[in-house]
């Protein structure tokens, strides 16, 4: 056996844990190193080309941290998703606008498929216990400050993660659980699609912050949750920050 096999091999067995796990043989270098099932140059092509303009602003916004997440393309992801004890983000291969769960009610007009949008979401995870160090010990929160993290990049982009019925008027779907205390005991396990509905709600909630904050809010929430932050509870800490855009959302999350 001559070398070539022992570092085919070698790629062959990456061993990716979660459901990203997967053969992935070829790759692309560049700021985001990229790895992609065989046959999907195109997709992971467009598909880095977001990610590393997101972290490319990210970088740019928070001068002097180094940030640094593979990227992987993969046929059988079915929604983005980071994992942060092996750091990687993966992202399917195929578009999946149809098929995946609606996680985030992306614009449909947008360039951008709802599934992309989505893989800008799970960037702000990384980036999120990167900068603090740690996850935010609440699950609600953790997702909202992800998508807030979205939301500051697609600004720039003029990209919305809500089309604009949702962002204004009152929904028709009902969901089964709509406060804050339940999805923080059930989280994903309240379905696919109430759960796709708490995420339209923290989006709701980060543009009704966006305008007055900016990416300060991303600073505050680095400052609280890092090390050697006072990690106010992020109810407490939002509440105080903004009491008028606080109140008028949760009066809506239970209406
Ligand atoms: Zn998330």
């Amino acid at each position: 056996m001559n070398k070539l096999f022992f570092v085919l091999l070698a790629l062959l067995t990456i061993n990716l844990a979660g459901s990203a796990q997967k053969l992935v043989v070829d790759s692309l270098s560049g700021k985001v190193k990229t790895y992609y099932s065989p046959g999907r140059l195109n997709r992971a092509k467009a598909t880095q080309q977001l990610i590393q303009d997101a972290v490319a602003f990210y970088e740019a916004q928070f001068p002097g941290k180094s940030f640094s997440v593979p990227l992987y393309v993969v046929d059988k992801v079915q929604v983005p998703f980071y994992d942060d004890s092996a750091n990687y983000l993966a992202v399917g291969s195929i578009s999946q606008r149809m098929a995946a769960p609606r996680l985030l009610a992306a614009t449909l007009n947008s360039p951008t498929d709802t599934v992309d949008l989505v893989a800008v979401h799970e960037l702000g995870h990384y980036f999120q216990i990167t900068l603090h160090q740690a996850p935010i010990p609440v699950q609600w929160a953790n997702e909202f400050f992800a998508t807030y993290f979205a939301i500051c990049y697609l600004q720039t982009k003029n990209i919305s993660l809500m089309s604009s019925d949702l962002a204004g008027s009152p929904r028709t779907y009902r969901p089964t659980y709509r406060s804050l205390n339940d999805f923080e005991r059930l989280y994903y396990k309240v379905g696919g699609v109430n759960y796709g509905w708490y995420q339209e709600q923290f989006a709701r909630l980060g543009y009704m912050l966006y305008p007055r904050f900016k990416t300060r809010l991303v600073q505050i929430a680095i400052d609280e949750y890092g090390p050697t932050g006072k990690k106010t509870p992020p109810m407490n800490l939002l509440q105080r920050l903004a009491p008028q855009e606080m109140k008028t959302w949760l009066q809506d999350l239970q209406n």
